[in-house]
Order: C-alpha cells, then structure tokens, then sequence
C-alpha cells in the first residue's frame, strides 16, 4: 500500500505533538491499569469536562480493585449517579469482582485477559494494554476512524465492514512500538483538538503535508458512510475569461466542495450541454448578457473524479475585446491574469492552468 510509506513519520509527528499540546488531564499521571480502565470507562459516552469530578470521586472513595469489589453495587450506583449509561457502573464492580476471584486481585496485565473482563471492549482493552503495560494494541474508536479516513483518504465507507478493518490496520501499523500508550492518546487528543469533526484546523495541524484529504482539499468529504456514498454526478462549465491581460475568477462559498477556493465563473447544468444550449441557460445570459458577443478560444472537458462525486467539466477559454463594457454578478472579481497563481484553486482548476 503506498499510503503506508510516510506512517513512521506520521507517527513521530503525532507524538511530538502530544508531548507539547497534550491536554492535562488527571489520569494521565498514572499507569496504574486500576485508574487508566476507571477513566475509560467513565469517559465512555461522557465528556471530559463532566467527566473530570466523576474520576476524582470514584478515586478518593475506591482507589483500587479491592476497595470496589468490596463496596455494595447500590453504593457504585449512588456514585455514578448523574453520569448516565448505568450499565458501565454495574460492569465495573462486577469486573472488579472478577479481578479478585480469577486473577488473585491483581490487575490482568495482558490484551487477551483484560478484554475478558466485564464491560471492557477491544477499544478499552487496548488503552489498558497499552498505557499501563506497553502491549502495542493500537485504539480504533470515531477519533481514529475519522483522523486516520481523512489522513490517507480511505473511500470505503467507515461504517463497513472493508471500512473498519482498513482503519483498523492502519492503527496498527502506525502506532509506535516503545510507545503505543502515547501514540494511542496522541491520536486521541489529536482528534479531539485538531482533526475535529467540524472545522477540523488543517491550517495549524502537524501532519498537513501528509494529509491525503487535504492534498485534495476534500477534508469536508471524509470520514466517508455509506450513507454518504451514493455517487453525484454534476456538469461544470468553466470561463476562462480574457480580456486584454485580465481575467475573472470567483470564490467559492456555499457549504459545497472546494469551499473558500477560487475558480474560474462558473455555469453549473444539470446534465451535459454544449455551446448553444448552453448559451440559452439562466446563469449564462446573467453573466453574460445577449449584448456581449464572445469568441470561443477553446473547449478543453475534463473529467474530475471526487470520492463520490463525479465532475463532468468544460473549460471555455473566451476572448473579450478590450473595448467591451463586461459587468460581471459581484461575487466575480478582475484580476491580472499573471496573478492568477496567487489564488488558492481546487485540483482541477490546477490542472487545466498547467495545461495551458
Ligand atoms: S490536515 Fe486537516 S484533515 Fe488532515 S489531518 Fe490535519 S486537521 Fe485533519
């Protein structure tokens, strides 16, 4: 897999990162597998802000297997009171119970043991393994699949089998083998603080240059879903407008593909046309009006394949006779077309500029 070739670098880098951004966070000063699995759990389904007293509590009146697998349930609950998904409490006695009848009291200390405790999934068991003992098992969980989705740009849909198991691999293949517990909450607060969901800060974010996502500014288009997948296919019509040594370019703003980039003045159609069909559309005779009359220079189409979006595209180089009155919609702006390399344009636009 060629994606997998920068992974050692994107590993170093996110660790570099946590060393200096890691949030500060109570049970980070610790490897006791007692306080790291109690922090997992709580923090399952909970945020850390409501999480943070909740741990503090459970810490002062249960600080270790014992004094939990000898307190009353009824007692667990009253604590867990307010945080909601009760069953992680009642799961967390009943695994500390099971610590002291099968492993002597003692904290399993590896994968395959502490997964068979009551409660603890393969995502808990890995931060377990991992921070409190070293055992490189890499944590999967909606922060991964997102950051890693959009770092290697994986198109198979995440909520899918091939998905997960792809993400999966992928985890494993990047975390580090004398870290994994850094490296697993490296990825975590990475996607908690800089590849967030929404408005991920790709501008400030240490792994840009090896971000697939971003290379082809479609950060917005993953993680990809199979509710997501169905592929669109749209028609673009491009101007590429010359009139003595200016051109016109425009800048995206709807919530749509290439968001806050340039392009040339757009026409979009609903299925493919050519030249004069084109000429009798709306959008056509709104940017140029029946008065202009323009040289066609070129035609040059061009396909774009997005990941699930398939641009059908014309690029009509036009010729407007310096003496023309051109007033184009005010989302349209002159520029000299020797500046034209100073505005940030998507893939395809690039494409065709290096073409011509
Ligand atoms: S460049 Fe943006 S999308 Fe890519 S990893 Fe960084 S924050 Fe996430």
């Amino acid at each position: 897999m060629e994606q997998i070739t920068d992974h050692t670098f994107i590993t170093s880098r996110l660790i570099s990162w946590y060393n200096e951004h890691k949030r500060d966070l109570p049970w980070r000063a610790t490897s006791d597998p007692y306080l790291v699995w109690l922090s997992e759990v709580i923090l399952q389904q909970t945020r850390v802000a409501q999480g943070w007293n909740y741990y503090l509590r459970f810490v002062d009146r249960f600080p270790d297997v014992q004094s939990l697998a000898e307190a009353e349930e009824e007692e667990v609950l009253k604590l867990w009171q307010g945080l909601g998904y009760y069953t992680r409490a009642r799961n967390l006695h009943a695994a500390a119970i099971q610590i002291t009848h099968d492993f002597d009291g003692k904290f399993p200390s590896d994968y395959t043991h502490i997964l068979s405790l009551k409660g603890v999934g393969k995502y808990t068991a890995a931060a377990i393994a991992s921070i409190a003992f070293q055992e490189p098992y890499a944590v999967v969980d909606g922060n991964v699949f997102r950051v890693l989705s959009r770092l290697f740009a994986i198109e198979t849909p995440i909520d899918t089998t091939a998905g997960k198991k792809t993400i999966s691999e992928l985890a494993q293949l990047l975390i580090h083998p004398d870290q994994p517990g850094t490296y697993n909450q490296a990825i975590m607060d990475f996607g908690a603080m800089v590849c967030t969901p929404s408005q991920p800060k790709c501008s400030d974010c240490p792994l840009q240059d090896f971000c697939k996502a971003y290379e082809l500014r479609e950060v917005s288009l993953f993680p990809v879903t199979s509710r997501k997948v169905a592929i669109r296919n749209r028609y673009f019509n491009y101007f590429y407008i010359i009139q003595g040594g200016f051109t016109f370019i425009q800048k995206r703003s709807e919530s749509d593909i290439w968001k806050n980039l340039y392009e040339f003045p757009l026409v979009e159609t609903t299925e493919a046309v050519d030249f004069p069909a084109l000429s009798q559309t709306d959008a056509f005779t709104q940017l140029f009006p029946k008065e202009i009359s323009l040289t066609v220079d070129h035609c040059h189409n061009a396909k774009h394949q997005l990941s699930h979006q398939i641009l059908h595209t014309k690029f009509y180089k036009v010729e407007l006779p310096e003496g023309v009155t051109f007033n184009p919609p005010e989302s349209i702006i002159r520029i000299e077309e020797k500046d034209l390399a100073n505005y940030p344009v998507s893939r395809l636009t690039e494409k065709y500029l290096e073409l011509i």
